[in-house]
This record gives C-alpha cells, sequence and structure tokens, in this order.
C-alpha cells in the first residue's frame, strides 16, 4: 500500500504522531491525559469539534507495537458527531507505515502477528490472494463503476493496489498503473510508478481500503483529485459502537495488561477482516480511521465533489462477508485547474 505524506501545513494538528522519541509522551501523558486534551480534538474530515464524553479507551494492538516499533501502547476512539466518522487518535510515522506496508502480508508479518493472534495462520494470509476473492472483488468494483456511467477509461492508477490484480480491463489499450510499497511482481499488463509525479492526469484512480489505514484522510484525497477525473474509494463500513466498557478506563488497563503476553492477547483475538468487532476490548491495528455514508458525504462537501455512494457486501478471507462502502468521487473542481489549499 501506498501512503501519501503531506506537507506539515496540511498535516492535522491534534493527531499524536509517535515516533522512537515519544515513548514518555505516549506512555505516561497520554494515560494522565485530563479531559481539556479532547477539548481541542477536532474531526479529521469535517474539522467539528469532538466531545469529550464520546471518547472510548484503547490499546495499540502489541503485534503492531512489535512489527512497526510502536512504543506507545495508549490510544482513544473518537466519533464525529456531524460526520459520524470515527478516528483513532494516535497515528503512525511515515517510517512505522512503511515498515508495516512495505512486506504487506510477508513472513515476518505473518510471523509476528500469528504470535499474538494465533488464527492469524499462512492459510487466512494466503486466502487474500485466492483467485476466486479476487475475481469477487473485481466484480463488485466493475459494476458499481458500471453503473454509476464510469467509461471511457484509458488511463487507470491503482494506489495501493498490490499486484494490479483488481484494475478492469477497460479497454485493450488502457494503460495500468499501480503505486503500492510493496515491489512484488505485477500482474500482466500492469506498470509501477514509484510517485503521482511520474502520471500525467488518469481518468480514474481506484483508492480501495486504503482511506482507512492513512494518517489523514482528507489530506490524501486533496492530494489525489486534481490528478483524475474519478476517483473510486472502497472502505469497509461502520465506527465501533461505544458501550460503557469500551469508555472505561478499567478495561482499558485490563487490555493493556493482557497485550504484554501473546497467549493471553491471543484468547481476545479473532478475525475482523473489516468488520466493525462486538468484542468489548477495543483495539487500534491497522485502521485508523472509520466511515458510514455520512462521512463520505461530508469528505465530497469539503472536496467539492460529486458523490454517487452505496453499500456493498464482499467475500473475507475467513470464508465470511464484510460490508463496505463504495464511493465515486466526481472532480468538478480539479478539471478546471483550480488550485486546493
Ligand atoms: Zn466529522
Amino acid at each position: 500500500m501506498q501512503f501519501y505524506l503531506l506537507p506539515k501545513c496540511r498535516q492535522e494538528p491534534h493527531a499524536r504522531v509517535i515516533n522512537k522519541n515519544s515513548w514518555f509522551r505516549q506512555t505516561n501523558l497520554a494515560f494522565h491525559m485530563p479531559m481539556g486534551y479532547f477539548n481541542c480534538m477536532r474531526c479529521r474530515i469535517c474539522s467539528t469539534e469532538i466531545v469529550p464524553n464520546e471518547v472510548l479507551r484503547a490499546v495499540i494492538s502489541p503485534w503492531i507495537r512489535e512489527l512497526s516499533n510502536v512504543k506507545g501502547r495508549l490510544t482513544n476512539l473518537y466519533t464525529c458527531s456531524n460526520c459520524e466518522g470515527g478516528f483513532f487518535s494516535v497515528v503512525y510515522s511515515e517510517e512505522q507505515m512503511e515498515t508495516l506496508y512495505r512486506d504487506y502480508r510477508g513472513v515476518q508479518y505473518t510471523q509476528i502477528r500469528n504470535k499474538w493472534e494465533k488464527w492469524y495462520s499462512l492459510n487466512y494470509n494466503q486466502a487474500h490472494e485466492s483467485e476466486s476473492l479476487v475475481a469477487k472483488r473485481k466484480s463488485v468494483l466493475e459494476e458499481f463503476l458500471e453503473l454509476n456511467g464510469v467509461n471511457e477509461v484509458y488511463s487507470v492508477l491503482d494506489v495501493g493496489g498490490d499486484l494490479g490484480q483488481y484494475i478492469p480491463l477497460f479497454y485493450s489499450n488502457t494503460r495500468r498503473y499501480v503505486i503500492d510499497y510493496s515491489d512484488r511482481k505485477l500482474v500482466k499488463g500492469v506498470d509501477r510508478v514509484s510517485s503521482l509525479d511520474e502520471l500525467q492526469k488518469v481518468d480514474l484512480i481506484i483508492y480501495a481500503h486504503v482511506l482507512e489505514h492513512v494518517a489523514n484522510p482528507l489530506g490524501n484525497l486533496l492530494d489525489l483529485l486534481p490528478r483524475t477525473r474519478y476517483l473510486y474509494v472502497e472502505v469497509p463500513f461502520g465506527v465501533p459502537n461505544p458501550s460503557v466498557l469500551r469508555k472505561s478506563r478499567v478495561t482499558q488497563m485490563i487490555a493493556l495488561a493482557l497485550s504484554y503476553w501473546p497467549k493471553a492477547w491471543s484468547q481476545f483475538s479473532k478475525p475482523s477482516a473489516g468488520r466493525v468487532q462486538a468484542a468489548q476490548i477495543l483495539r487500534q491495528s491497522e485502521h485508523l480511521n472509520f466511515f458510514t455514508e455520512r462521512t463520505l458525504m461530508e469528505l465530497a462537501k469539503v472536496t467539492s465533489c460529486e458523490l454517487k455512494v452505496s453499500t456493498n457486501r464482499i467475500p473475507t478471507p475467513d470464508g465470511s462477508v464484510a460490508t463496505v462502502l463504495q464511493a465515486l468521487f466526481i472532480n468538478k473542481i480539479g478539471s478546471t485547474g483550480h488550485q486546493y489549499e
């Protein structure tokens, strides 16, 4: 996956990026964070001020901490009353993101994750690449684009597109590109680019199952939109539900204690595959942001795009199904040369 880093001016001021030097800040200050801290939290999408008593407490999954050298342990999930988006307060640094996604679901990733979450086996990992799963996901994408009149696509870029296996064929002369952290061999007919600047404007950008991973979802969209006519976004549907236990510092401390022992942690872990978990212990793993239709509508409003959005069901590697949001952002301003900011 590829995550675009933004100029500092676009980084949200309240996002706490954790790094090697912030151990004290994360382990002590976060624990003793006064409620006044939350008063200055604002939504990552629409900038609405966050209501302090809507904040849920969570821990950062130990396999993420081990794999990506994340020193912080505690985090909070806040939900926006305006756009319904959910956001973890801790985001990962560029270095940590690269460590996490460079060899995404590779040997080291699988080993470390399996140590903490026994269900994450090699078989489960390989199921992500099964032909039927890929074909289904691809057809869900194709049907949505067709339904919404996306045709005449002669150039398409899949950002965070793995091997390019999800890109529809369109026409025989459609140029197909992928940007991704990994450097694995791409499927036939797809070319790798290392940066957006290598390409002229393309007809379609696919941004599927990436937005929930990034530190600055709005900033990333603002980076991508001027470079395309259509931006297709797919994300898991839903925001973790609030509960008394999830708001409790005691629950958070129990989760923190469990997160020191692989066997204990594994007992409370199960596949989520993009579904919003019902477990009372809230964990921050790869997903930092959560969306409903309303969140995407707000994103379209903020980016001055026309939006087509719907929910759909896709198969998951554990043999179940997950609900996803499919969204098409139709760029109205970028085509006239208007500069965002
Ligand atoms: Zn919001």
